[in-house]
Formats: C-alpha cells, sequence, structure tokens
C-alpha cells in the first residue's frame, strides 16, 4: 500500500518535532516544507524532501495528502489554518482555548466547502488532555475535574511573550501549586481558582532601549494567556536564557475526583511527563494526520476536533488486528 504523503508549514520547534516523528512512522512519507522564510535558509537534511516557499504551496495539492501545519497560535494558525483547509487536508496544534469555538466556526466554512478534512486542536492541551477530561465526566457525573500544568514550558505563551514590543526573546514556565494537587488526589474536590492552581513565571530578553515596565504591563494584561494568572516577569540576558532555558520539558494532570454508590471515592488521573513538549506534540500531530487521510476518504469533511475522531483512525493498526491484540 503506497504511504501517506504529509508536508509541513512552518518550520519552529513544532515543524523540526514533526519530522522526526514521522522518521518513525513508516506508514508515512514527507513531501516538502513550507515556510514564509527564504527557503534555501533552512537547514534540512531528509533525503528527498524541498524546502518551498509557504506562496507556492497551492501547487502541492495533487502531492500532498495531509498538511501539518506547525505555526504559532497566536498569529499564524488563525490566518494559515483557514487558508490551507481551502486546499489540503489539515492538522493544526491550535491552543488558544478561549478562540477554539471562533477558530472553529471558520476552518470549518473553509474546509465543508473545499471538500476537505481540517483536525483542529490536536496536541496534549488542546489534545489527549480534553478526551481525558471528556471522559472522566462521562464515566463520573458526580465529581469534579482539575487540570493541572508543568512545571514546564509552555510553547503557547512562549510564543505569544516574543511577540510582545520591545521582546527579543523569551521563555514562559507554568508552575502548578504542589498542595493543590494533593488536595485534588485526596478526593477533597476543593475548589480552586485557576491562581490557586498554577502560576506564570516569564524569562525576557528584552530588545536594546525597550521599555521594560511596558513590555511586563503588556504580558501581564494579556487577555486569554496571562491576565487572569499571578504572573512573574523576569528580565536576564541572551546569555543567561541560552544557559539556562533552552529546554522545552512539559507535562501535567487531568484529575477527576468523583463518587459513585454509597459515597465510594473514584479518583481519574491522567499524566504526561515530556522532556520535549514541541516533539512530543508533532507526534501527536502525525497520528491525527492518519486519521484526516481516513476521514477525507470517507468524504467526512469540514473541521474536526480530537472528540470527533475515533481511536482506531490514529493508529497505524488495522481494526482487526486491534480488536484482537489491543481490546
Ligand atoms: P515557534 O515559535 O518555534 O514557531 C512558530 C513559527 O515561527 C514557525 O512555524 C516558523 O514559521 C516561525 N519561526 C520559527 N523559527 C523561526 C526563526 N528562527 N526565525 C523566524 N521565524 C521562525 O513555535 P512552536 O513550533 O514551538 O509552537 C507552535 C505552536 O504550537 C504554539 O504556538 C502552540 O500554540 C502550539 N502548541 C500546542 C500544543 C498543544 O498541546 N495543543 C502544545 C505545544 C505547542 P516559518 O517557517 O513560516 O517562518
Amino acid at each position: 500500500t503506497s504511504k501517506i504523503r504529509l508536508g509541513i508549514v512552518g518550520y519552529g520547534n513544532l515543524g523540526k518535532g514533526a519530522v522526526e516523528a514521522i522518521k518513525q512512522s513508516p506508514d508515512m512519507e514527507l513531501v516538502a516544507v513550507f515556510t514564509r522564510r527564504d527557503p534555501e535558509s533552512l537547514v534540512l537534511d531528509i533525503p528527498g524532501v524541498k524546502a518551498v516557499h509557504i506562496s507556492d504551496a497551492s501547487d502541492y495539492q495533487a502531492e500532498i495528502d495531509v498538511m501539518l501545519l506547525c505555526g504559532g497560535s497566536a498569529t499564524d494558525l488563525p490566518e494559515q489554518t483557514p487558508h490551507f483547509a481551502s486546499m489540503f487536508n489539515t492538522v493544526d496544534s491550535f491552543d488558544t482555548h478561549a478562540k477554539i469555538p471562533e477558530f472553529y466556526q471558520a476552518v470549518n466554512e473553509v474546509a465543508t466547502k473545499h471538500n476537505k478534512t481540517a483536525i483542529i486542536s490536536v496536541g496534549w492541551d488542546p489534545g489527549l488532555f480534553s478526551i481525558n477530561r471528556v471522559m472522566a465526566e462521562a464515566i463520573l457525573p458526580s465529581g469534579e475535574t482539575y487540570t493541572f500544568w508543568g512545571k514546564g514550558l509552555s510553547q503557547g505563551h512562549s510564543d505569544a511573550v516574543r511577540r510582545v514590543e520591545g521582546v527579543k526573546n523569551g521563555v514562559q514556565y507554568t508552575i502548578p501549586a504542589e498542595q493543590a494537587i494533593e488536595k485534588v488526589r485526596s478526593g477533597a474536590n476543593p475548589e480552586l481558582t485557576t491562581s490557586e492552581k498554577h502560576r506564570r513565571v516569564c524569562y525576557i530578553v528584552a530588545e536594546d532601549g525597550a521599555d521594560k515596565a511596558a513590555i511586563e504591563n503588556e504580558i501581564k494584561t494579556m487577555p486569554n494567556y496571562f491576565a487572569d494568572y499571578d504572573t512573574e516577569v523576569n528580565f536576564i540576558s541572551a546569555e543567561e536564557l541560552a544557559r539556562d532555558h533552552s529546554k522545552a520539558p512539559h507535562g501535567g494532570f487531568v484529575i477527576r475526583g468523583g463518587n459513585t454508590g454509597e459515597n465510594n471515592n473514584q479518583i481519574y488521573e491522567f499524566s504526561l511527563k515530556l522532556d520535549s513538549n514541541p516533539e512530543f506534540t508533532a507526534s501527536v500531530l502525525v497520528a491525527y494526520a492518519r486519521a484526516a487521510y481516513r476521514l477525507s476518504n470517507e468524504n467526512q469533511f469540514g473541521a474536526k476536533t480530537v472528540y470527533d475522531v475515533a481511536p482506531s483512525y490514529i493508529s497505524p493498526r488495522s481494526a482487526e488486528e486491534l480488536r484482537r491484540d489491543y481490546l
């Protein structure tokens, strides 16, 4: 059988992670990487894979089955996903939770009109965590669900701080409150505000002469990303950033404390511990590319989320093999 032919749009952390994930997927092949930068400037040492300017992507519609959209959520994907969903089946990792409904609508309109399948907001959160929140609640209707992130570097929030005027570079760590996790695991179902569960800590390299107070204020008041949190902003040198903050670990927990029958506590917990957030997220995107390909072959067009995709669609194994060996 022929391989699923993939393209990557955007060659940042996620785009590079996608290259690694495709290498581990024998049923897939990478055709080209598309970028807004000079394609010659990308270092791509994968035989047979082209670096192409993003404006030439429309020439590849017959050669690519699914496009992995690896741009940033803050400003890239709101433009790129609707644009590419008019030409290709797509998978993206849009993670601005508050804007997912309008993003879904915009993508769904285009994808439906052009008979494409666009799976949006794939990754771990949104993504695998979303699935577990829904499962836990459906199974334990009487209870409370909690999501904790970190300690880790959040790609989406780092992306957002890097786009603030006067910021040369920067990273953002999300830190869960240990006490809060223990309370939840005990089955106490405590009432916790967002800021009681996590803090956000930023390390920023400012451009020469930039107004640091203005940068700090813009970050702390940024809606959806920081405004509701206890946020700390630290200014450091480029050398310190390179030395102390160059890894991208992350992870977290979805925990539901529920009760059934005569007040029996039932704790549902799903957790991830990731050395590389972008490599893991890209691995989820690549698995869901299989689903986008299969759904499109079944004429199931339009925007989809992880809630709409059955687990067998993301597996390289046949339904028969899954029933025999994995149930
Ligand atoms: P990056 O900032 O590394 O890349 C974003 C875009 O910036 C790239 O597509 C690339 O576009 C451009 N870019 C990258 N490097 C450079 C450079 N050196 N110079 C100029 N432009 C550059 O972001 P990530 O890949 O780390 O993350 C992408 C998104 O993934 C995040 O915004 C986040 O929303 C999402 N995400 C989602 C998760 C989930 O669980 N759902 C988890 C983790 C991340 P181009 O090649 O066109 O220039």
